[in-house]
């Protein structure tokens, strides 16, 4: 198909899935077409093709508001580094997608414009499109782009990636600039990317790949240099399989499509190997620890004088009451628990108990990876000959979520500490800075054809890989045998 028939279809999409409220903003239509290029639409390449980015990743063209009302009216007066790479690369920018304010939430219903909605085909009941990240799946899974940019603190891409049926990819922490990405929490945010395919979405990787120097945490050429060194390359994996995740609470199509998955693999010629990560279950409330404690401090500059709309007829009264009242008007309540947990955790009486306990556990998390990767972390120490595993693996295959998509309806309702459940597979990798994909694996396996791959969500099981620190290609390689 030539490229710019491709993209009316993108663009025509975007008005027939209106209702999924998968964007904040749009680009101006009429300038879009000046920018597609003349010519064939080719596989695995950028140039030309229509991109969504999530709406806290910076664009000087289109607001950036985080789906936060306090940021309603901001737009930045330049490009995140990711975004003028893909620019440079000549992707077009078509939107702005909707999300969890600040990319917080796992449901993408805490927003400004009001919730994502997933509905895979019409008059089925709504359903969650995961968070925070969930704009950005579904505009991918509706054909409403070709790829997207999005952000993963602790699952925000693989978590909706698995409940819209699409490939969701969070690279290892600082290869990908975050500069002009809203932080939530600095240590752990890292910008990920949705595509149809695994293809698609490495050939994105490799454009964003690369140390940006604005960015303090961005990864040197001197240590990129050093990874994916000791990258298996022969044909057959060592594939680990995590005994703590195959918990009581595992839907049967989840647990059935991983232990199709594994099979599969396991007549490529892959060999399994159960492997432990005890860690593991601490990981989660360790995460809605740390990630709300920088949170804190980072939405601190919120307050209607550095940042953020002012909350109206208060000017001239005391700044303690000029910043309450603008962040308690600009926040939502999700964003408002989180940063009370913050403030809370942090202070005197509490940060023994709580925050220094989260950092112990965050280390236990990336020594229990480090235990049975088979590469060393090359940031990381050591590991001494008795502390090892004995099953030593390439890469570890998990659920990406212990259940399928549930109808928003239910999710309203939940409290806050049910929508945290669903990241106990992802935040893991999270913690400890590793790259990690959520691939769909059907529900009942069947011929994809071309239109197939472009017009339908389908029911999928998201199925994540996730690999030592550096080993991304890797952890792509796999995805596309499984996908
Ligand atoms: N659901 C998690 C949270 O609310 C993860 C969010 C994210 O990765 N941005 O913190």
């Amino acid at each position: 198909m030539s490229l710019l028939k491709h993209a009316k279809q993108y663009l025509a999409n975007q008005s027939k899935y209106a209702h999924l409220n998968a964007f904040v903003s749009l680009a101006d239509r009429t300038k879009l077409f000046s920018n597609f290029g003349a010519g064939d639409d080719e596989p695995h390449n950028v140039r030309n093709k229509p991109i969504a980015i999530k709406d806290n990743i910076c664009t000087h063209d289109l607001k950036t508001t985080a789906s936060s009302d306090i940021l309603k009216n901001f737009t930045s007066p330049y490009d995140a580094t990711v975004v003028g790479l893909l620019r440079d690369a000549g992707a077009v920018v078509v939107g702005k997608t909707n999300m969890d304010e600040f990319g917080m939430g796992s449901h993408s219903t805490h927003s400004h414009v009001g919730p994502v909605k997933m509905q895979r085909h019409a008059y089925e009941e709504e359903r969650s499109a995961g968070g925070s990240s969930g704009g950005s799946a579904l505009a991918v899974a509706s054909a409403q782009c070709w790829a997207a940019l999005g952000t993963d603190t602790g699952g925000s891409v693989r978590l909706p990636a698995a409940y819209t049926g699409v490939v969701g990819f969070k690279p290892s922490y600082g290869l990908l600039s975050r500069w002009g990405v809203i932080a939530y929490a600095n240590s752990l945010d890292t910008v990920g990317i949705f595509g149809k395919d695994v293809g698609d979405v490495e050939a994105i990787f490799d454009k964003l790949n690369m140390h940006d120097p604005q960015d303090p945490t961005s990864l040197p050429d001197s240590t990129r240099a050093r990874l994916g060194k000791d990258s298996k390359s022969s044909s057959s994996l060592r594939i680990g399989v995590p005994l703590d995740y195959n918990i009581a609470t595992l839907q049967p199509a989840v647990r059935e499509a991983w232990s199709r998955t594994l099979r599969y693999l396991w007549e490529q010629g892959h060999s399994l190997h159960p492997i432990r990560l005890p860690a593991t279950q601490h990981a989660l409330s360790a995460y809605y620890i740390l990630a709300p404690a920088e949170a804190s401090s980072n939405l601190a500059k919120y307050d209607g004088v550095r940042f953020g709309s002012r909350a109206e007829g208060i000017d001239g009264t005391p700044e303690s009451v000029l910043f309450a009242k603008t962040r308690g008007q600009g926040f939502g309540s999700e964003v408002q628990r989180r940063i009370l947990l913050g403030a809370f955790t942090l202070s005197a009486q509490a940060i023994d108990n709580y925050f220094i306990q989260a950092q112990k556990v965050r280390r236990l998390v990336q020594q229990d990876f480090d235990r049975v990767f088979a590469s060393p972390n090359p940031l990381g120490t050591e590991v001494s000959q008795s502390d090892q595993a004995t099953e030593r693996v390439d890469v570890i295959l998990s659920p990406t979520a212990p259940t399928l998509a549930p109808f928003l309806e239910g999710v309203k309702s939940q409290d806050p500490i049910s929508a945290y459940m669903n990241d106990v597979f992802t935040v893991p990798a999270s913690l400890a800075g590793l790259p990690a994909v959520s691939v769909p694996v059907r529900i009942t396996p069947q011929e994809k054809t071309a239109e197939h791959r472009d017009e339908s969500i389908e029911e999928s099981v998201g199925i994540q890989i996730v690999g030592q620190y550096g080993e991304d290609k890797l952890v792509l390689r796999v995805a596309d045998a499984v996908a």
